[in-house]
């Protein structure tokens, strides 16, 4: 019998992406695998049932069906282990770095788990980046909120009733994420200036229409592997945020996006320096996730501190299902495609992405740095 790909229905509580959409149902075939999807599965991000079935996707009567039948499971979020066993590879986010229990129960579950998190950051593994996919999605909403909370408007006016000034919006962090805000902030008339560390960036920020801030910081080492940040020390924030606290009473919004993988976030913006803010300017800290890069942020929430709204958004890409979804989905159908040889799964250790991805096999957890946790914790 040949392979079988499943997709179940995303159970975490708020989580509207689905793993497959309609349009990537053939490129799953095409990689040699037949896909089998739980009824409802992509209801919440807009692709209804009968559009899988339109591809030819197989609409299973349940979850235990498609859990039965399937070797492999394409998630957004790993099931829960106890719905595991040796029969299943799953392909998913499973946040290792920061919750490895999960992948370790998923472990002694016998499943077999790659990780879209540990996509190496190559030219070759560039159609399977899900991280650069989401951050894009998280950038672009991010810059929405902003808009939606700030009393005034984006855009410069000049109208019968007077001149409206362009807001003036900051972003910390140039990324995948902080450029998507910067494009996204600068279609809508604001006129922006960004920061990163990494030195490489200042020209993508200015390639936007953007200006770089520049910083008194010694920042020639600050890029590690695979074109993340390194971490630096506590010295180096402190400068840090004195002199982000004269670039702030200028704003009007400030996106945070600055992270460190498998770190908490450097705190870029304390509490007092707040109160050097403008009265009813937003700061959207897409860093919440992973503790905030602002001191007054509270995941999952928006608070007013010093007259400055702080909106601390979880799971952004959610909200925006259907086009978080077909990023994701094509991100998910070429790593499928790279691990299917001959019809069947390979996993080949001498291949970069496949070992770099693979979190869990054969009982055990096999990722080094994910071992290296566990046995921390
Ligand atoms: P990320 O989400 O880990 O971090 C976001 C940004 O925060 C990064 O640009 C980082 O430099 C910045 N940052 C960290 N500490 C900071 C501080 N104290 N102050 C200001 N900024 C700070 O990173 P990401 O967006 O996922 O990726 C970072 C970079 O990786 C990309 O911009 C790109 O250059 C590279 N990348 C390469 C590939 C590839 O080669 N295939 C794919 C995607 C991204």
């Amino acid at each position: 019998m040949g392979l079988i790909a499943g997709v179940l229905k995303e159970t975490f509580p708020g989580e509207r992406r689905v793993a497959i959409v309609p349009r990537v149902v053939e490129l799953i075939s095409k990689a040699g695998a037949e896909l089998w999807i739980e009824p409802d599965a992509g209801a919440e991000a807009g692709f209804p049932d009968s559009e899988y079935a339109s591809k030819g996707a197989h609409l299973a009567a349940s979850a235990a069906q498609v859990l039965e039948k399937a070797g492999i499971l394409l998630q957004v979020r790993p099931p829960a282990a106890g719905r595991l066993s040796r029969q299943h590879t799953v392909i998913a986010f499973c946040d290792p770095l920061n919750e490895p229990q999960i992948s370790d129960e998923i472990a002694k579950s016998g499943a077999t788990l790659f990780s879209m998190e540990f996509i190496p950051r190559i030219t070759r593994a560039q159609s399977m980046d899900a991280l650069s996919s989401m951050a894009t999605v998280a950038g672009y909403k991010a810059v929405l909120l902003a808009a939606n909370a700030l009393p005034r408007m984006f855009p410069m006016l000049m109208t019968a009733a007077g001149t409206v000034p362009p807001a003036r919006a900051f972003v910390m962090g140039a990324g995948v994420a902080g450029l998507q805000a910067i494009s996204t902030a600068r279609r809508l008339g604001a006129v922006v200036s960004a920061y990163d560390v990494r030195p490489a960036v200042k020209e993508q920020i200015e390639s936007l229409g953007a200006k770089f801030v520049s910083m008194a910081l010694d920042t020639a080492n600050a890029e590690g592997a695979g074109g993340y940040a390194k971490a630096a020390d506590e010295d180096f924030y402190r400068r840090q945020r004195e002199l982000t606290a004269s670039v702030l009473k200028d704003q009007d919004v400030v996106i945070t996006t600055a992270a460190i993988p498998g770190r908490k976030a450097p705190v870029l913006i304390t509490r007092e320096m707040l109160t050097a803010m403008a009265p009813g300017s937003v700061i959207v800290d897409l860093a919440a996730e992973r503790g905030g890069n602002c001191e007054a942020t509270q995941p999952g929430e928006t608070v007013v501190v010093e007259g400055v709204t702080v909106i601390g958004p979880l799971n952004l890409p959610s909200s925006v299902p259907y086009h978080a979804s077909q990023m994701y989905a094509r991100n998910v159908a070429a790593l499928l495609k790279h691990l299917i040889k001959d019809g069947q799964l390979n996993i080949d250790l001498n291949d970069e992405i496949t070992r770099e991805t693979l979190v869990a096999r054969d009982g055990a957890i096999v990722h080094p740095k994910v071992q290296q946790l566990l046995t921390a914790a």
